[in-house]
């Protein structure tokens, strides 16, 4: 799949799109070392909350925060239960 500086993407029903802006490319992107990312395979990539859009189905969205310090948001598809986006614990201003 082509990566794109407006790059879509959804959940697996396609209830919740995203268009997150990528002007310089994929950047550090990384294998995250969370339990719950180390379960998930999770490997991602950083944004700055500006650049993430939720085009359709916010309402479509659950969250979960982690059991330790609650400050890490992953955000899931109520319907489908598939990962989409989360808001980083140390910098709340920064999406992956
Ligand atoms: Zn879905």
């Amino acid at each position: 799949m082509p990566i794109f500086p407006k790059h879509g993407a959804r959940c697996h029903c396609g209830d919740v799109i995203l268009e997150r802006a990528l002007p310089n490319w994929v950047e550090s992107s990384r294998r995250y070392d969370r339990s719950v990312c180390k379960r998930k395979g999770e490997i991602g990539f950083s944004i700055p909350l500006s650049g993430l859009r939720i085009v359709q189905g916010a309402a479509w969205l659950t969250r979960y925060q982690l059991f330790n310090i609650r400050t890490a948001k992953h955000c899931f598809g109520k319907v489908c239960g598939i990962y989409t986006h989360h808001q980083h614990r140390f910098d709340p201003n920064v999406y992956a």
